[in-house]
Order: structure tokens, then C-alpha cells, then sequence
């Protein structure tokens, strides 16, 4: 089918279209740097970037795939979750097209679509598999049984996400924002083992209760302690050293306890997904020590793993092809749509 995806959960405005599993565009607009300088992403401006950009974007996709809008078997969009004032402009647009098209509307879940988009890249994906979904607002692992509509949650953060820590830790070392790619990029320069941080929720007491959640507050707290204590005694605060540091930390549980995760389900393959998916150490030390265990690693490129509408097609697709029943036109927006939701 010729599905087209709209994503408007965060700061990306993306229009996606997919033959099946092929990609045929995947165009993106960002409001990135009106936030910048506030340090995070500014609801209200947020929504009025999307309002601003969806037209010229729908255009620029259609054109540059090829097609008309009317061939388009289906709309699919994020439902949720996400900004909410964000999330009603992109699902205006997606019932307004759908409607106006006379085709189908399918309204997705932004996480099972950060997973979905790997099929666009590496092939179907095999079910069940466990999926390591890390991203600004999430940090989940995953038993995907069936991508469009059996989803088990096995851990989450138990406080920030993934991303969140990088950004945060971004911002104390003075890095821009989005911080996770400065902090990607400083750390390339950096020693891993300078500082030993703490790695969270891996003591034997933790894994009783939380075998396979996360915790990275605490990780950003001893960071920024170490910062200021550097920063006291008057010595230059070695940034590069501090990222790589930081970043070994997080890699290192998000793989270990998804790895553990894994044996434990019995599965073999594992998909990393979400924003931080993009990370190169993160990246390197899953093939790393997946291959040891005989874990086979899907990760999608870095530009497929930040928030885009190639994402929500290619979800899109797979509930056409699987027959799935489309949401109806009265589809809300849902902020806080749970993970286990992948299809309203
Ligand atoms: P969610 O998917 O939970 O709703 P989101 O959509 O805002 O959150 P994504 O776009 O999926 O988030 O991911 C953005 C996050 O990924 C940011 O926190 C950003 O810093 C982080 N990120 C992007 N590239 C990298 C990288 N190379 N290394 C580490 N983090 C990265
Ligand atoms: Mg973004
Ligand atoms: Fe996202």
C-alpha cells in the first residue's frame, strides 16, 4: 500500500510516504532552533511551527515522491503521545486529508512507530523480538509480539529518559540544545573511563524490583556534582572526558539490562529504537556485546531514529497490509497514549 504518515508529536513537523516497506520520502521540518535558546521545547511554539509548516511540507513530500496525494491508500498519524497542542494539529490535518482523499485514517503510537521504522530499513521484522525504545521522553524495553497490536511493557525509567539525561548533561557542559548529539560528538574525543559514574538500578538490591527499568537521575546528579566540584577547586572542567564518562554510563546499562532482557524472553533479535538510537557508543557497544550472546542487532540510521513521518507510515503500512480496522474520523488526540496502545 501507499501509505503517507504525519508526525507532529514534539518539535518535528514530518511527512513520511512508503510503498510497503520501501521509503520513498521522508520530509522533515524542525522548530529546533526557535527553541534553543529557552533550553527545551516550548509547547505553544511548538504548535504554531507545525500549523505553519504542514501544508509546505505535505507539498514538498508529494512532490518529491512522485505522486499525487490522491493515489495515497491511507493516512496514518501520531495519536500520541507527545505535546498535546502539538499532536491536535498533525491529527487535524491527517482526518482532513483522509477525508477530503475519501481514504483510511489510521492513528498510531509515536513509540511502536519509532520501532516500525526499522522495517523500512532492515526488512520485516522478526516477532517477537525485544525492542530498546530510547528517546526524550521514554526509555522502555519492550516484548513486541506483534508490531501493530501486541506490545508487553518489561521495564521503563523509573524517573528521566534516556534523552533527557543527555540534554541535561549537555546543558551543564555548556552544550547546546538538543544536547545528545554535542554530547555524542565531545565524547568521541574523550576517555570513557576517566570518571567512574554510577551505572543506576544495577545493585542486587535494585534488580530484585527493577531487573529491567532504568533510572538516569541520579547519573546526572553525580555529573553535575562532579562538575561543581571541579568547578570550585578553579580547575577547567575537562569536557570531552565528562561526556564520554557520562555516555559509557548510560550505554552501559541501556545494553546490559536489554541483553539480560532477552535471554530472559528467549528471544534473538533486538531493535533499538528512538532518538537516542542515534548515539554512536550506544550503537558500537550493542553490536559489541550482542554478538558475544548471539543477539542479532537492528538499529535503524540515525536519521530514521529522531522523530520523523517516515516512522508513522511505515507503522501506517503495516496496519493496512495486516488488515487492521482504521481509527475513526472523531480520533483523539491522546498526550499521554500508553505504549501498550498501538492503534487507536
Ligand atoms: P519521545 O519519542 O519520547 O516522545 P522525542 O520524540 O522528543 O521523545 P526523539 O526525537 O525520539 O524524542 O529523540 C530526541 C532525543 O534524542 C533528545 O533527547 C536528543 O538529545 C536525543 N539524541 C539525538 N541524537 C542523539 C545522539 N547522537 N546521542 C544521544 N542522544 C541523542
Ligand atoms: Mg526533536
Ligand atoms: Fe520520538
Amino acid at each position: 500500500p501507499l501509505v503517507l504518515g504525519i508526525e507532529t508529536s514534539c518539535d518535528e513537523t514530518g511527512v513520511g510516504i512508503v510503498r510497503g516497506r520501501t521509503l520513498l520520502v521522508d520530509a522533515v521540518a524542525s522548530s529546533v532552533e526557535e527553541h534553543a535558546r529557552f533550553g527545551g521545547v516550548v509547547p505553544e511554539v511548538a504548535s504554531r511551527a507545525h500549523l505553519e509548516a504542514m501544508v509546505p511540507t505535505l507539498e514538498r513530500a508529494a512532490e518529491q515522491a512522485g505522486i499525487r496525494l490522491h493515489e495515497v491508500d491511507a493516512v496514518a498519524v501520531t495519536s500520541g503521545p507527545g505535546l498535546a497542542g502539538a499532536l491536535l494539529v498533525g491529527v487535524a490535518a491527517a482526518k482532513a486529508l483522509a477525508l477530503g482523499l475519501g481514504k483510511p485514517l489510521y492513528g498510531v503510537n509515536h513509540l511502536a512507530a519509532h520501532v516500525a521504522v526499522d522495517q523500512l530499513e532492515h526488512g520485516p521484522l522478526p516477532e517477537p523480538c525485544l525492542a530498546l525504545l530510547v528517546s526524550g521522553g521514554h526509555s522502555n524495553l519492550l516484548r513486541v509480539e506483534d508490531l501493530t497490536t501486541g506490545v508487553t511493557p518489561l521495564g521503563a525509567t523509573i524517573d528521566d529518559a534516556a534523552g533527557e539525561a543527555f540534554d541535561k548533561v549537555a546543558r551543564l557542559l555548556g552544550l547546546p540544545f538538543p544536547g545528545g548529539p554535542h554530547v555524542d560528538r565531545e565524547a568521541r574525543s574523550g576517555n570513557a573511563v576517566a570518571i567512574d559514574f554510577p551505572r543506576g538500578l544495577t545493585s542486587r538490591r535494585d534488580l530484585e524490583r527493577h531487573r529491567f527499568d532504568y533510572s538516569f537521575s541520579g547519573l546526572k546528579t553525580a555529573v553535575a556534582r562532579w562538575v561543581e566540584a571541579r568547578e570550585r577547586a578553579g580547575e577547567p572542567v575537562p569536557v570531552a572526558d565528562v561526556a564520554a564518562s557520562f555516555q559509557e554510563a548510560v550505554c552501559d546499562v541501556l545494553v546490559r539490562k536489554a541483553l539480560d532482557a532477552a535471554a530472559d524472553q528467549g528471544v534473538d533479535d533486538l531493535l533499538i529504537g528512538g532518538g537516542v538510537a542515534a548515539n554512536s557508543r550506544l550503537r558500537a557497544m550493542a553490536e559489541e556485546r550482542a554478538a558475544k550472546v548471539g543477539v542479532r542487532v537492528r538499529v535503524p540510521r540515525p536519521g530514521l531514529c529522531t522523530d520523523n513521518g517516515a516512522m508513522v507510515a511505515a507503522l501506517g503500512a503495516e496496519m493496512v497490509a495486516r488488515g487492521r480496522t482504521p481509527s475513526s474520523l472523531d480520533l483523539p488526540a491522546d498526550s499521554s497514549q500508553p505504549i501498550t496502545t498501538v492503534a487507536v
